[in-house]
């Protein structure tokens, strides 16, 4: 099948600092594919090119065949939106709202009305085993538990790609595995791709393929069955 989302020869400066350099990439459509490498090889910077959060320098992103850079920023931030999903370390949910009002917030915000929004959040979070904390704020959660609800509130929308940046870096190996088997079987169940970036290769075995950065660029691509 046809790659989803391609960097083609991406580089990226900060200042004096390249943190991509000529970085190439391939998403296909319901893969899970790990980001590995050492601290500042470049992995975050290419899921922000990637996902439309940063311009690259040079090289080129285009995600089903469009080219990032040639949208303009209102197609790009629907893309963000509508077709794209994102978890990251610290779950940043909204702490005024409850955990099942966070996850219906999604589907709330593109005109789905409250009473099947939150019935939508309620089924994900039971999938996710975290129907206890649905009436609860973040702030009452566990780590573990706060990362599912961010997961759901990834999710609601079934985007075609999710982007995950650490989301295990602040759980403990336990609860990090379960964040991450869950993460896997629901976005199967969805069909949508994950970019998963992980330092820690037991998160990254739970990909269907694994890309080791370098000095700002993917150096090994590894399938792992
Ligand atoms: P990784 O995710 O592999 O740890 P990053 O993509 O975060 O690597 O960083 C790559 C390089 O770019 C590092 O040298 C980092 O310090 C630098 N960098 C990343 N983001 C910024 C930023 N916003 N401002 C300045 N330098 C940055
Ligand atoms: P110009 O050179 O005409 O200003 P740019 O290519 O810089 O055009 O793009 C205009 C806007 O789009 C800028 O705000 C830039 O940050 C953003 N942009 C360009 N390419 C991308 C990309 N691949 N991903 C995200 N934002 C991008």
């Amino acid at each position: 099948s046809l790659p989803l989302l391609v960097a083609d020869e991406v580089s990226k400066s900060f200042g004096v600092t390249p943190a991509l350099r000529g970085a190439s990439l391939q998403v296909y459509p319901g893969e899970v594919l790990a980001l590995t490498g050492p601290s500042g090889s470049g992995k975050s910077t290419l899921l922000h090119c990637l996902s439309g959060i940063l311009a690259p320098d040079e090289g080129r992103i285009t995600y089903d065949g469009r080219d990032l850079g040639a949208m303009g920023d209102r197609e790009r931030s629907a893309l963000r939106r509508g077709a794209f999903g994102f978890v990251f370390q610290f779950g940043q949910l909204v702490p005024e709202l409850t955990c099942l009002e966070n996850v219906a917030l999604p589907l709330r915000l593109a005109g789905v009305r409250r009473r099947a929004a939150e019935r939508a959040a309620g089924e994900l979070l039971a999938r996710l085993e975290v129907t206890d904390v649905a009436g609860k704020r973040p702030g009452q959660a566990s780590g573990g538990q706060g990362q599912r609800v961010a997961v759901a509130r990834a999710l609601i929308t079934t985007p075609r790609v999710i982007f995950a940046d650490e989301p295990t870096g602040a759980l403990d190996s336990r609860n990090g595995d379960q964040v991450i088997r869950l993460l896997v079987a629901a976005a199967r169940e969805r069909g949508s791709a994950v970019v998963l970036v992980t330092h820690e290769e037991r998160i990254a075995a739970c990909a269907d393929r694994i890309v080791a950065f370098h000095d700002g660029a993917p150096a090994t691509t590894a399938a792992t069955r």
